[in-house]
Protein backbone atom coordinates (compact mmCIF):
# COMPACT_ATOMS: atom_id res chain seq x y z
CA UNK A 1 0.00 0.00 0.00
CA UNK A 2 1.55 3.29 -0.56
CA UNK A 3 0.97 6.50 1.85
CA UNK A 4 2.47 9.65 2.23
CA UNK A 5 3.42 9.46 5.52
CA UNK A 6 4.51 5.87 7.13
CA UNK A 7 4.37 5.94 10.40
CA UNK A 8 6.42 2.56 12.47
CA UNK A 9 5.07 2.34 15.93
CA UNK A 10 1.46 3.07 17.32
CA UNK A 11 3.01 4.74 21.06
CA UNK A 12 2.11 8.46 21.72
CA UNK A 13 4.87 9.79 18.69
CA UNK A 14 3.31 7.50 16.43
CA UNK A 15 -0.44 8.37 17.09
CA UNK A 16 0.16 12.22 17.65
CA UNK A 17 2.40 11.69 14.23
CA UNK A 18 -0.53 10.26 12.56
CA UNK A 19 -3.13 13.05 14.08
CA UNK A 20 -1.20 16.20 13.02
CA UNK A 21 0.09 14.19 9.42
CA UNK A 22 -3.67 13.74 8.90
CA UNK A 23 -4.30 17.35 9.48
CA UNK A 24 -1.54 18.54 6.89
CA UNK A 25 -4.12 16.46 4.36
CA UNK A 26 -1.57 13.85 4.14
CA UNK A 27 -2.43 10.46 3.83
CA UNK A 28 -0.96 8.41 6.81
CA UNK A 29 -0.46 3.89 7.39
CA UNK A 30 0.91 3.19 11.02
CA UNK A 31 2.18 -0.18 11.08
CA UNK A 32 2.70 -1.61 15.10
CA UNK A 33 4.44 -4.73 15.90
CA UNK A 34 2.51 -5.41 18.81
CA UNK A 35 -1.13 -6.92 18.76
CA UNK A 36 -2.83 -3.39 20.48
CA UNK A 37 -2.05 0.55 20.17
CA UNK A 38 -0.18 2.15 23.38
CA UNK A 39 3.62 1.45 22.80
CA UNK A 40 5.50 0.88 25.67
CA UNK A 41 2.24 0.85 27.70
CA UNK A 42 0.86 -2.00 25.85
CA UNK A 43 3.61 -3.93 27.04
CA UNK A 44 4.26 -2.88 30.11
CA UNK A 45 1.54 -4.40 32.15
CA UNK A 46 3.50 -5.89 35.00
CA UNK A 47 2.49 -5.28 38.60
CA UNK A 48 2.97 -1.97 39.90
CA UNK A 49 3.44 -0.57 36.70
CA UNK A 50 2.91 3.48 36.19
CA UNK A 51 4.59 6.59 34.75
CA UNK A 52 7.19 8.55 37.24
CA UNK A 53 6.31 11.88 35.08
CA UNK A 54 2.78 13.70 36.83
CA UNK A 55 0.04 13.19 34.65
CA UNK A 56 -0.75 16.36 33.70
CA UNK A 57 2.49 16.55 32.15
CA UNK A 58 2.45 13.21 30.59
CA UNK A 59 -0.36 13.61 28.54
CA UNK A 60 -1.12 15.03 24.69
CA UNK A 61 -0.81 18.73 25.09
CA UNK A 62 -2.01 19.42 21.15
CA UNK A 63 -6.05 19.91 22.28
CA UNK A 64 -7.36 22.18 24.98
CA UNK A 65 -10.93 20.22 24.69
CA UNK A 66 -8.73 16.84 24.97
CA UNK A 67 -7.04 18.03 28.38
CA UNK A 68 -10.23 19.54 29.51
CA UNK A 69 -12.71 16.10 28.88
CA UNK A 70 -9.63 13.89 30.57
CA UNK A 71 -9.88 13.04 34.48
CA UNK A 72 -6.78 11.73 35.60
CA UNK A 73 -7.39 9.81 39.22
CA UNK A 74 -3.90 9.96 40.69
CA UNK A 75 -0.38 12.18 40.28
CA UNK A 76 1.27 9.58 38.89
CA UNK A 77 -0.68 7.20 36.32
CA UNK A 78 -0.73 3.68 36.44
CA UNK A 79 -0.46 1.30 33.29
CA UNK A 80 -4.40 0.44 32.72
CA UNK A 81 -5.22 4.45 33.29
CA UNK A 82 -2.76 5.34 30.61
CA UNK A 83 -3.72 2.67 27.92
CA UNK A 84 -7.56 3.78 29.47
CA UNK A 85 -6.53 7.30 27.68
CA UNK A 86 -4.61 6.24 24.45
CA UNK A 87 -8.04 4.65 23.99
CA UNK A 88 -9.71 7.86 24.74
CA UNK A 89 -7.81 9.34 22.19
CA UNK A 90 -7.58 6.85 19.12
CA UNK A 91 -11.33 7.50 19.63
CA UNK A 92 -11.63 11.09 19.68
CA UNK A 93 -9.45 11.53 16.84
CA UNK A 94 -11.00 8.55 14.76
CA UNK A 95 -7.27 7.09 14.33
CA UNK A 96 -7.54 3.11 14.60
CA UNK A 97 -8.68 3.42 10.90
CA UNK A 98 -5.19 3.80 10.28
CA UNK A 99 -2.98 1.59 12.43
CA UNK A 100 -2.24 -1.67 11.39
CA UNK A 101 -1.14 -3.89 14.16
CA UNK A 102 0.73 -7.17 13.92
CA UNK A 103 2.90 -5.60 11.33
CA UNK A 104 6.73 -5.07 12.35
CA UNK A 105 8.80 -3.77 10.00
CA UNK A 106 11.31 -6.02 9.10
CA UNK A 107 13.22 -3.96 6.43
CA UNK A 108 13.10 -0.32 5.08
CA UNK A 109 14.95 0.46 1.58
CA UNK A 110 14.71 4.13 0.04
CA UNK A 111 14.62 3.75 -3.66
CA UNK A 112 15.48 7.47 -4.47
CA UNK A 113 12.10 9.02 -3.54
CA UNK A 114 10.17 6.74 -1.39
CA UNK A 115 10.60 4.37 1.33
CA UNK A 116 9.02 0.77 0.76
CA UNK A 117 9.22 -1.14 3.75
CA UNK A 118 8.52 -4.84 4.01
CA UNK A 119 6.53 -6.17 7.27
CA UNK A 120 7.40 -9.71 8.79
CA UNK A 121 4.28 -10.97 7.95
CA UNK A 122 5.78 -10.26 4.10
CA UNK A 123 3.50 -7.55 3.43
CA UNK A 124 5.04 -4.07 0.93
CA UNK A 125 4.27 -0.70 2.11
CA UNK A 126 5.61 2.57 0.74
CA UNK A 127 5.80 5.88 1.84
CA UNK A 128 7.46 9.18 0.62
CA UNK A 129 8.34 9.89 4.62
CA UNK A 130 9.04 7.33 6.97
CA UNK A 131 8.72 7.94 10.56
CA UNK A 132 10.47 6.05 12.84
CA UNK A 133 8.30 6.55 16.51
CA UNK A 134 9.37 3.12 17.83
CA UNK A 135 10.57 4.57 21.46
CA UNK A 136 13.51 4.11 23.18
CA UNK A 137 13.25 1.75 25.41
CA UNK A 138 11.28 -0.94 23.21
CA UNK A 139 13.76 -3.46 22.54
CA UNK A 140 13.75 -5.62 25.25
CA UNK A 141 17.04 -7.09 27.04
CA UNK A 142 16.99 -10.64 28.37
CA UNK A 143 20.01 -12.08 29.31
CA UNK A 144 19.76 -15.43 29.27
CA UNK A 145 21.76 -17.10 32.31
CA UNK A 146 23.14 -21.08 32.30
CA UNK A 147 20.91 -23.46 32.69
CA UNK A 148 17.69 -20.94 31.80
CA UNK A 149 16.13 -23.84 29.57
CA UNK A 150 16.27 -26.05 32.49
CA UNK A 151 13.76 -24.39 34.66
CA UNK A 152 10.25 -25.53 35.40
CA UNK A 153 8.47 -22.71 36.45
CA UNK A 154 7.42 -20.05 34.65
CA UNK A 155 9.65 -16.94 32.60
CA UNK A 156 8.73 -13.84 32.22
CA UNK A 157 9.67 -10.37 31.34
CA UNK A 158 8.26 -6.89 32.41
CA UNK A 159 7.80 -5.77 29.47
CA UNK A 160 6.54 -8.77 27.92
CA UNK A 161 4.12 -9.18 30.53
CA UNK A 162 0.93 -11.37 29.58
CA UNK A 163 -2.31 -9.33 28.93
CA UNK A 164 -4.43 -11.62 30.61
CA UNK A 165 -2.44 -10.93 33.83
CA UNK A 166 -0.22 -13.48 36.11
CA UNK A 167 -1.39 -14.51 39.26
CA UNK A 168 1.69 -14.40 41.90
CA UNK A 169 -0.50 -15.37 44.82
CA UNK A 170 1.20 -17.71 47.20
CA UNK A 171 4.43 -17.76 44.37
CA UNK A 172 8.04 -17.84 45.25
CA UNK A 173 9.18 -15.08 42.40
CA UNK A 174 12.21 -14.01 41.80
CA UNK A 175 12.81 -10.26 39.86
CA UNK A 176 16.49 -10.00 38.62
CA UNK A 177 17.34 -5.99 38.06
CA UNK A 178 15.99 -3.13 40.48
CA UNK A 179 15.81 -0.12 37.91
CA UNK A 180 12.77 1.36 37.32
CA UNK A 181 10.55 -1.78 36.62
CA UNK A 182 11.92 -4.08 39.35
CA UNK A 183 11.54 -0.85 42.09
CA UNK A 184 7.85 -0.67 40.96
CA UNK A 185 6.86 -4.42 41.28
CA UNK A 186 8.93 -4.77 44.63
CA UNK A 187 6.53 -3.66 46.79
CA UNK A 188 3.48 -4.71 45.04
CA UNK A 189 4.93 -8.61 44.14
CA UNK A 190 5.80 -8.47 47.97
CA UNK A 191 2.59 -8.26 48.72
CA UNK A 192 0.88 -11.11 46.69
CA UNK A 193 3.97 -13.58 46.90
CA UNK A 194 4.87 -16.48 49.59
CA UNK A 195 8.71 -15.38 49.06
CA UNK A 196 10.38 -12.82 46.89
CA UNK A 197 13.61 -12.86 45.99
CA UNK A 198 15.92 -9.47 44.75
CA UNK A 199 18.56 -10.29 42.29
CA UNK A 200 20.45 -6.97 42.59
CA UNK A 201 23.41 -6.12 40.47
CA UNK A 202 23.69 -2.25 40.93
CA UNK A 203 21.88 -0.41 43.47
CA UNK A 204 20.67 3.08 41.79
CA UNK A 205 19.57 6.21 43.64
CA UNK A 206 15.59 6.69 44.13
CA UNK A 207 13.20 9.70 45.05
CA UNK A 208 9.95 8.67 47.16
CA UNK A 209 7.07 9.92 44.19
CA UNK A 210 4.54 10.65 46.82
CA UNK A 211 1.97 9.40 44.70
CA UNK A 212 -1.74 10.60 45.87
CA UNK A 213 -5.00 10.64 44.48
CA UNK A 214 -5.98 13.63 42.47
CA UNK A 215 -9.66 15.65 44.13
CA UNK A 216 -11.26 17.74 42.43
CA UNK A 217 -10.31 21.21 43.58
CA UNK A 218 -6.77 20.19 42.24
CA UNK A 219 -7.99 18.77 38.97
CA UNK A 220 -10.15 22.29 38.67
CA UNK A 221 -7.41 24.08 39.76
CA UNK A 222 -4.62 22.45 37.10
CA UNK A 223 -7.43 23.03 34.26
CA UNK A 224 -8.11 26.88 35.11
CA UNK A 225 -4.02 27.85 34.27
CA UNK A 226 -3.33 24.35 31.70
CA UNK A 227 -2.02 25.98 28.97
CA UNK A 228 0.28 28.06 31.34
CA UNK A 229 1.24 24.57 33.05
CA UNK A 230 2.11 23.50 29.57
CA UNK A 231 3.92 26.97 28.75
CA UNK A 232 6.38 26.63 31.89
CA UNK A 233 6.93 22.62 31.08
CA UNK A 234 8.41 24.19 27.35
CA UNK A 235 10.29 26.38 29.39
CA UNK A 236 11.93 24.32 31.57
CA UNK A 237 15.40 22.14 30.85
CA UNK A 238 13.50 18.81 31.13
CA UNK A 239 9.95 19.37 30.37
CA UNK A 240 8.48 18.74 33.62
CA UNK A 241 7.88 22.46 34.45
CA UNK A 242 10.55 22.31 36.94
CA UNK A 243 13.17 25.48 37.17
CA UNK A 244 17.12 24.92 37.86
CA UNK A 245 17.62 26.93 40.92
CA UNK A 246 20.14 29.83 40.51
CA UNK A 247 22.06 28.73 43.09
CA UNK A 248 25.23 26.51 43.27
CA UNK A 249 25.02 23.63 46.11
CA UNK A 250 28.31 24.72 47.37
CA UNK A 251 27.82 28.37 48.25
CA UNK A 252 24.98 28.02 50.36
CA UNK A 253 25.09 26.61 54.62
CA UNK A 254 24.93 23.23 55.07
CA UNK A 255 21.38 24.56 57.10
CA UNK A 256 19.79 25.77 53.83
CA UNK A 257 21.10 23.02 51.94
CA UNK A 258 19.31 20.41 54.15
CA UNK A 259 16.14 22.13 53.79
CA UNK A 260 16.03 22.72 49.78
CA UNK A 261 16.90 18.66 49.68
CA UNK A 262 14.38 17.31 52.85
CA UNK A 263 11.74 19.70 50.93
CA UNK A 264 12.64 17.99 47.48
CA UNK A 265 12.42 14.65 48.82
CA UNK A 266 8.85 15.21 49.90
CA UNK A 267 7.55 16.25 46.38
CA UNK A 268 9.47 16.47 43.39
CA UNK A 269 10.50 13.08 42.79
CA UNK A 270 12.91 13.87 39.34
CA UNK A 271 13.10 17.85 39.48
CA UNK A 272 15.27 16.48 42.54
CA UNK A 273 18.34 16.82 40.35
CA UNK A 274 17.24 20.74 39.54
CA UNK A 275 17.70 21.47 43.13
CA UNK A 276 20.79 23.38 42.27
CA UNK A 277 22.16 23.79 39.51
CA UNK A 278 25.16 22.29 39.47
CA UNK A 279 24.52 18.75 40.91
CA UNK A 280 24.56 17.33 37.39
CA UNK A 281 28.13 19.52 36.42
CA UNK A 282 29.88 19.18 39.54
CA UNK A 283 31.02 16.56 41.68
CA UNK A 284 31.46 18.65 44.95
CA UNK A 285 27.81 20.18 44.31
CA UNK A 286 26.58 16.14 43.27
CA UNK A 287 28.45 14.61 46.73
CA UNK A 288 26.20 16.29 48.86
CA UNK A 289 23.01 15.81 47.19
CA UNK A 290 24.45 11.99 46.72
CA UNK A 291 25.08 11.53 50.45
CA UNK A 292 21.59 13.27 51.74
CA UNK A 293 19.77 10.42 49.15
CA UNK A 294 21.81 7.74 50.85
CA UNK A 295 20.73 8.87 54.36
CA UNK A 296 17.25 8.67 53.35
CA UNK A 297 17.59 5.27 51.59
CA UNK A 298 19.33 3.88 54.57
CA UNK A 299 16.39 5.10 56.83
CA UNK A 300 13.70 3.29 55.60
CA UNK A 301 16.01 -0.23 56.20
CA UNK A 302 15.99 -2.16 59.24
CA UNK A 303 18.69 -4.45 58.86
CA UNK A 304 22.20 -3.34 58.94
CA UNK A 305 23.48 -5.33 56.04
CA UNK A 306 20.89 -4.98 53.87
CA UNK A 307 20.52 -1.28 54.31
CA UNK A 308 24.17 -1.49 53.04
CA UNK A 309 23.64 -3.40 49.69
CA UNK A 310 20.39 -0.68 49.39
CA UNK A 311 22.37 2.22 48.96
CA UNK A 312 24.24 3.44 45.72
CA UNK A 313 27.75 3.94 45.69
CA UNK A 314 30.51 4.94 42.94
CA UNK A 315 28.73 7.19 40.75
CA UNK A 316 26.77 10.69 40.87
CA UNK A 317 23.39 10.43 41.65
CA UNK A 318 21.56 11.03 38.47
CA UNK A 319 23.94 10.27 36.37
CA UNK A 320 22.39 6.68 35.62
CA UNK A 321 18.78 6.90 35.86
CA UNK A 322 17.47 7.71 39.10
CA UNK A 323 13.89 5.76 39.82
CA UNK A 324 10.87 7.53 41.30
CA UNK A 325 9.35 4.77 43.50
CA UNK A 326 6.56 4.00 46.46
CA UNK A 327 7.64 1.96 49.22
CA UNK A 328 10.49 0.23 47.73
CA UNK A 329 13.29 0.24 50.61
CA UNK A 330 10.72 -0.49 53.72
CA UNK A 331 9.86 -4.11 51.51
CA UNK A 332 13.04 -4.91 52.46
CA UNK A 333 11.81 -5.24 56.02
CA UNK A 334 9.57 -7.87 55.59
CA UNK A 335 9.86 -11.13 56.24
CA UNK A 336 8.53 -12.73 53.24
CA UNK A 337 11.69 -10.56 50.70
CA UNK A 338 15.27 -11.52 50.51
CA UNK A 339 17.74 -8.91 48.92
CA UNK A 340 20.68 -10.68 46.98
CA UNK A 341 23.36 -8.55 45.88
CA UNK A 342 24.52 -10.54 42.66
CA UNK A 343 28.07 -8.87 42.35
CA UNK A 344 29.49 -10.00 45.81
CA UNK A 345 26.93 -13.24 45.04
CA UNK A 346 26.50 -13.52 41.71
CA UNK A 347 23.80 -15.98 39.75
CA UNK A 348 25.91 -18.92 38.76
CA UNK A 349 22.99 -20.91 37.26
CA UNK A 350 19.51 -21.38 36.76
CA UNK A 351 18.48 -25.01 38.14
CA UNK A 352 15.12 -26.44 37.39
CA UNK A 353 13.68 -25.46 40.54
CA UNK A 354 15.56 -22.01 41.07
CA UNK A 355 18.60 -20.02 40.86
CA UNK A 356 21.97 -21.15 42.25
CA UNK A 357 24.48 -18.47 43.61
CA UNK A 358 27.41 -18.62 44.72
CA UNK A 359 26.05 -18.71 48.31
CA UNK A 360 23.28 -21.23 47.53
CA UNK A 361 20.11 -22.08 46.11
CA UNK A 362 16.75 -19.90 45.77
CA UNK A 363 13.86 -21.96 44.89
CA UNK A 364 11.45 -20.39 42.87
CA UNK A 365 8.03 -20.86 40.85
CA UNK A 366 8.44 -17.57 38.70
CA UNK A 367 11.32 -15.50 37.54
CA UNK A 368 10.71 -12.29 36.31
CA UNK A 369 13.34 -10.11 34.15
CA UNK A 370 13.34 -6.55 34.81
CA UNK A 371 16.44 -6.28 32.59
CA UNK A 372 15.65 -3.47 30.69
CA UNK A 373 16.06 -2.66 26.80
CA UNK A 374 18.49 -2.25 24.14
CA UNK A 375 18.30 1.49 24.93
CA UNK A 376 17.57 4.15 22.45
CA UNK A 377 19.03 2.53 19.25
CA UNK A 378 17.69 -0.99 19.74
CA UNK A 379 14.51 -0.65 17.76
CA UNK A 380 16.02 1.47 15.37
CA UNK A 381 18.58 -0.99 14.27
CA UNK A 382 17.09 -4.32 14.54
CA UNK A 383 15.07 -3.61 11.42
CA UNK A 384 17.47 -3.24 8.23
CA UNK A 385 17.04 0.29 7.18
CA UNK A 386 19.14 0.88 3.81
CA UNK A 387 19.25 4.43 2.60
CA UNK A 388 20.70 6.56 -0.59
CA UNK A 389 23.66 4.51 -2.11
CA UNK A 390 22.86 1.26 -0.49
CA UNK A 391 24.12 2.03 2.71
CA UNK A 392 22.76 0.63 5.94
CA UNK A 393 22.22 2.48 8.90
CA UNK A 394 23.49 0.05 11.42
CA UNK A 395 26.97 0.86 9.26
CA UNK A 396 26.02 4.57 9.44
CA UNK A 397 25.89 4.18 13.50
CA UNK A 398 28.42 1.57 13.65
CA UNK A 399 30.42 4.25 16.19
CA UNK A 400 26.85 5.23 17.86
CA UNK A 401 24.04 7.49 16.12
CA UNK A 402 24.73 9.86 13.70
CA UNK A 403 22.40 12.29 13.58
CA UNK A 404 21.36 15.99 12.48
CA UNK A 405 19.17 17.19 15.59
CA UNK A 406 17.79 13.69 16.62
CA UNK A 407 15.46 13.79 14.07
CA UNK A 408 17.72 13.52 10.50
CA UNK A 409 20.81 11.41 9.73
CA UNK A 410 22.47 11.61 5.94
CA UNK A 411 22.38 9.56 3.38
CA UNK A 412 18.75 8.72 4.69
CA UNK A 413 16.62 11.05 2.82
CA UNK A 414 12.89 11.73 4.21
CA UNK A 415 13.62 9.23 7.13
CA UNK A 416 12.95 10.82 10.53
CA UNK A 417 13.54 9.89 14.45
CA UNK A 418 11.24 10.66 17.34
CA UNK A 419 12.93 11.76 20.24
CA UNK A 420 15.51 9.60 19.30
CA UNK A 421 19.33 9.67 20.03
CA UNK A 422 20.36 13.44 19.86
CA UNK A 423 17.20 14.64 20.79
CA UNK A 424 16.29 15.62 24.68
CA UNK A 425 14.63 12.10 24.75
CA UNK A 426 15.01 10.35 27.58
CA UNK A 427 16.52 13.30 29.26
CA UNK A 428 12.89 15.01 29.02
CA UNK A 429 9.35 14.61 29.55
CA UNK A 430 9.85 12.41 26.58
CA UNK A 431 5.99 13.28 26.00
CA UNK A 432 6.64 16.89 25.72
CA UNK A 433 9.48 16.18 23.43
CA UNK A 434 7.27 14.16 21.08
CA UNK A 435 4.93 17.03 20.02
CA UNK A 436 8.28 19.34 19.51
CA UNK A 437 9.64 17.17 16.98
CA UNK A 438 5.98 16.31 15.36
CA UNK A 439 4.91 19.90 15.39
CA UNK A 440 8.65 21.06 13.85
CA UNK A 441 7.97 18.05 10.95
CA UNK A 442 4.82 19.57 10.14
CA UNK A 443 5.95 23.04 9.72
CA UNK A 444 8.70 21.38 7.82
CA UNK A 445 6.72 19.57 5.16
CA UNK A 446 4.43 22.27 5.06
CA UNK A 447 7.23 24.28 3.88
CA UNK A 448 8.83 21.53 1.57
CA UNK A 449 5.27 21.30 -0.27
CA UNK A 450 5.05 25.31 -0.55
CA UNK A 451 8.58 25.03 -2.24
CA UNK A 452 7.89 22.21 -3.85
CA UNK A 453 10.25 19.85 -2.95
CA UNK A 454 10.30 15.87 -2.47
CA UNK A 455 13.25 15.33 -0.42
CA UNK A 456 14.62 16.19 2.84
CA UNK A 457 18.39 15.13 3.77
CA UNK A 458 20.68 16.18 6.26
CA UNK A 459 24.15 17.37 5.34
CA UNK A 460 27.43 15.80 6.33
CA UNK A 461 28.73 18.51 7.62
CA UNK A 462 25.47 19.35 9.81
CA UNK A 463 25.28 16.32 11.23
CA UNK A 464 28.90 15.83 12.43
CA UNK A 465 28.19 19.01 14.04
CA UNK A 466 26.01 18.04 15.60
CA UNK A 467 26.92 14.93 17.20
CA UNK A 468 29.91 17.08 18.17
CA UNK A 469 27.73 19.37 19.49
CA UNK A 470 26.09 16.59 21.44
CA UNK A 471 29.07 15.18 22.91
CA UNK A 472 30.51 18.23 23.95
CA UNK A 473 27.42 19.04 25.87
CA UNK A 474 27.74 15.78 27.44
CA UNK A 475 31.01 15.91 28.25
CA UNK A 476 30.76 19.31 30.48
CA UNK A 477 28.40 17.30 32.60
CA UNK A 478 28.93 14.60 35.22
CA UNK A 479 26.63 12.01 33.37
CA UNK A 480 29.28 9.80 31.34
CA UNK A 481 30.76 9.16 35.08
CA UNK A 482 28.49 6.45 35.22
CA UNK A 483 27.49 3.09 33.78
CA UNK A 484 23.93 3.70 32.05
CA UNK A 485 22.03 3.03 29.32
CA UNK A 486 22.41 6.98 27.95
CA UNK A 487 25.71 5.50 27.29
CA UNK A 488 25.01 2.40 25.95
CA UNK A 489 26.57 0.15 28.97
CA UNK A 490 23.51 -1.87 28.90
CA UNK A 491 24.63 -3.92 26.19
CA UNK A 492 28.04 -5.80 25.91
CA UNK A 493 29.87 -4.31 22.56
CA UNK A 494 27.68 -1.25 22.24
CA UNK A 495 29.38 1.92 21.38
CA UNK A 496 29.81 3.72 24.49
CA UNK A 497 28.72 7.61 23.72
CA UNK A 498 26.07 9.39 25.30
CA UNK A 499 23.03 9.74 23.09
CA UNK A 500 20.51 11.88 24.79
CA UNK A 501 21.14 15.23 24.08
CA UNK A 502 21.51 17.76 27.76
CA UNK A 503 21.17 21.22 26.29
CA UNK A 504 17.77 20.84 27.56
CA UNK A 505 13.93 20.77 26.17
CA UNK A 506 13.92 25.10 26.08
CA UNK A 507 17.50 25.57 24.51
CA UNK A 508 16.83 22.67 21.76
CA UNK A 509 13.59 23.89 20.99
CA UNK A 510 15.97 27.29 20.66
CA UNK A 511 18.04 25.41 18.21
CA UNK A 512 15.22 24.27 16.06
CA UNK A 513 13.56 27.66 15.71
CA UNK A 514 17.12 29.18 14.57
CA UNK A 515 17.30 26.07 11.75
CA UNK A 516 14.14 27.60 10.89
CA UNK A 517 14.55 30.87 11.00
CA UNK A 518 18.21 30.61 8.89
CA UNK A 519 16.09 28.98 6.07
CA UNK A 520 16.65 25.11 7.39
CA UNK A 521 20.36 25.28 7.82
CA UNK A 522 22.05 21.92 7.72
CA UNK A 523 19.44 20.51 5.38
CA UNK A 524 19.49 20.20 1.97
CA UNK A 525 16.04 19.69 -0.67
CA UNK A 526 15.85 18.45 -4.00
CA UNK A 527 12.54 18.40 -6.28
CA UNK A 528 12.74 14.98 -7.35
CA UNK A 529 9.31 14.38 -8.07
CA UNK A 530 8.23 11.56 -5.76
CA UNK A 531 7.35 8.04 -8.06
CA UNK A 532 4.41 6.29 -6.70
P1 LIG B 1 16.82 -0.67 33.52
O1 LIG B 1 16.69 0.63 34.18
O2 LIG B 1 17.76 -0.78 32.40
O3 LIG B 1 17.17 -1.71 34.65
C1 LIG B 1 17.58 -3.00 34.34
C2 LIG B 1 18.02 -3.66 35.62
O4 LIG B 1 18.39 -5.00 35.32
C3 LIG B 1 19.24 -2.99 36.25
O5 LIG B 1 19.11 -3.04 37.63
C4 LIG B 1 20.37 -3.87 35.74
O6 LIG B 1 21.51 -3.84 36.53
C5 LIG B 1 19.70 -5.22 35.81
N1 LIG B 1 20.36 -6.19 34.95
C6 LIG B 1 20.47 -6.15 33.61
N2 LIG B 1 21.15 -7.23 33.17
C7 LIG B 1 21.48 -7.96 34.27
C8 LIG B 1 22.19 -9.15 34.47
N3 LIG B 1 22.71 -9.83 33.45
N4 LIG B 1 22.32 -9.61 35.74
C9 LIG B 1 21.80 -8.93 36.76
N5 LIG B 1 21.12 -7.78 36.64
C10 LIG B 1 20.96 -7.30 35.40
O7 LIG B 1 15.41 -1.19 32.97
P2 LIG B 1 13.95 -0.88 33.52
O8 LIG B 1 13.87 -1.00 34.98
O9 LIG B 1 13.00 -1.67 32.71
O10 LIG B 1 13.76 0.63 33.19
C11 LIG B 1 14.17 1.16 31.95
C12 LIG B 1 13.66 2.55 31.81
O11 LIG B 1 12.30 2.50 31.46
C13 LIG B 1 13.70 3.41 33.04
O12 LIG B 1 14.93 3.97 33.32
C14 LIG B 1 12.69 4.45 32.67
O13 LIG B 1 13.24 5.38 31.78
C15 LIG B 1 11.65 3.61 31.97
N6 LIG B 1 10.65 3.18 32.93
C16 LIG B 1 9.85 4.13 33.40
C17 LIG B 1 8.92 3.79 34.30
C18 LIG B 1 8.07 4.85 34.78
O14 LIG B 1 7.75 5.78 34.10
N7 LIG B 1 7.66 4.74 35.98
C19 LIG B 1 8.78 2.52 34.77
C20 LIG B 1 9.62 1.55 34.28
C21 LIG B 1 10.56 1.90 33.36
P3 LIG B 1 22.69 -2.80 36.20
O15 LIG B 1 22.18 -1.47 36.63
O16 LIG B 1 23.84 -3.31 36.97
O17 LIG B 1 22.92 -2.86 34.71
Amino acid sequence: MNVDVLVIGAGFAGLRTLHTMRELGLSVAVLEAGDGIGGVWNWNRYPGARCDVESYDYSFGFSDELQQEWRWSERYATQPEILRYIDHVVERFDLRRDVHLNRRMTRAEFDGARWRVTTENGEHWSGQYLVMAVGNLSTTKAPEFPGQSSFTGRILHTAQWPHEGVDLDGQRVGIIGTGSSGMQMTPVVAKQAAHLTIFQRTPNFSIPASNAPIDDATDAEVKAHYAERREAARNSPSGLGFKPSRFSALEVTPEERRATYEAAWERMGFGFILAYYDLILDEAANDTASEFIREKIGAQVDDPEIREKLIPRGFPFGTKRPSVDSDYYPTFNRDNVTLVDVRTDPIERVTPTGIDTASGHHDLDVLVFATGFDAMTGSLLRPEIIGRDGRSLREHWVAGPQTYLGLFTHGFPNLFVIAGPGSPSLLSNVLLSIEQHVDWLAELLTHMREQGADLVEATAEAEAGWVAHVNERADATLYPRAKSYYMGDEIEGKPRVFMPYVGGVRGYRRILEKVVADGYDGLDFSAVRARV
